[in-house]
C-alpha cells in the first residue's frame, strides 16, 4: 500500500477520504490540523490565534509533530493530511522519510475552486471527539440525528476557523504556498492531481485506484 501525501485546499474532502482509507486499509491518518487543535484544547493560545486567523504555524513545530509520529509508525502505511504547506516542510519530510526508511510515497493533489470550498465550509460541522466531518448542505453528508455524530454520539459543532472571512485567508495562504511545493514534487515525479469538485465518493474511488496501482 502506498504512503500518501495529500495536497489540497481546505474543504477538498481530504480529511474525509483519509478517515475512510484509515478504516478500510489500516492507514495511519496524520492530520497536522487535528494535532494542532488538540494543542489548542490544551490551552495553547499562540496556536489558537494562528489557526483562528487562518495563518500557518511554524515549520519547526510541524517538524516536531510529524517527526514524532513518523518515527513510531514502524512500517504502518500513513496518510499525511495538511502537510507540507511550505517548501521547507516538503524538504523536511524528505529528510524524515530517509531517516525512517520510508519509501513508496505518492503525492495526490485534489483541486477545487474557492467558491466550492466556501460553500462546503459554511455547511461543515465536525465531531470534536472523533473528528468526523458532516455537511448540512448535502443530504448524503448530513448526520442521521441533528448535531449528533453518527459514529460516537458526541455533539457536532462548527470549527472556529470555518467562517467566510477566514476561509478566504486560508485559501489565499494555500494558493500562495502551493506552487513551489507542486513544482518540487513534479521534479521528483511523485505527484498526481485531479479535480475533486464532484461527489466525495468519486474522489475516494479515484484515490483508491491510485494507491492500488
Ligand atoms: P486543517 O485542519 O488542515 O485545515 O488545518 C487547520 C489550521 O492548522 C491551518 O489553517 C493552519 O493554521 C494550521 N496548520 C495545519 N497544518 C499546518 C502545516 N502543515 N503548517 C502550518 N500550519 C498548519
Amino acid at each position: 500500500m502506498k504512503n500518501i501525501i495529500f495536497i489540497a485546499p481546505p474543504a477538498s474532502g481530504k480529511g474525509t477520504i483519509s478517515k475512510t482509507l484509515a478504516e478500510e486499509y489500516g492507514y495511519k491518518h496524520l492530520s497536522t490540523g487535528e494535532c494542532l487543535r488538540k494543542r489548542v484544547e490544551n490551552n495553547d493560545k499562540e496556536i489558537k490565534y494562528l489557526i483562528e486567523n487562518g495563518k500557518l504555524v511554524s515549520d519547526e513545530l510541524i517538524s516536531t509533530i510529524i517527526g514524532e509520529e513518523i518515527s513510531i509508525l514502524k512500517g504502518q502505511p500513513f496518510i499525511l493530511d495538511g502537510v507540507p504547506r511550505t517548501l521547507i516542510q516538503a524538504k523536511m519530510l524528505d529528510t524524515m522519510f530517509e531517516k525512517n526508511m520510508v519509501t513508496d510515497v505518492i503525492v495526490i493533489k485534489l483541486n477545487i475552486n474557492k467558491e466550492t470550498a466556501i460553500k462546503r465550509i459554511l455547511g461543515r460541522i465536525v465531531c470534536s471527539s472523533c473528528g468526523k466531518s458532516y455537511n448540512m448542505f448535502n443530504e448524503k453528508l448530513k448526520p442521521k440525528n441533528e448535531n449528533i455524530c453518527d459514529l460516537c454520539n458526541n455533539l457536532l459543532s462548527k470549527r472556529s476557523d470555518d467562517t467566510r472571512e477566514k476561509i478566504e485567508t486560508r485559501f489565499s495562504e494555500y494558493e500562495k504556498n502551493i506552487l513551489p511545493i507542486v513544482e518540487y514534487y513534479k521534479s521528483k515525479n511523485m505527484i498526481i492531481e485531479f479535480n475533486a469538485e464532484g461527489e466525495i465518493e468519486d474522489a475516494l474511488n479515484k484515490v483508491k485506484e491510485l494507491i492500488n496501482d
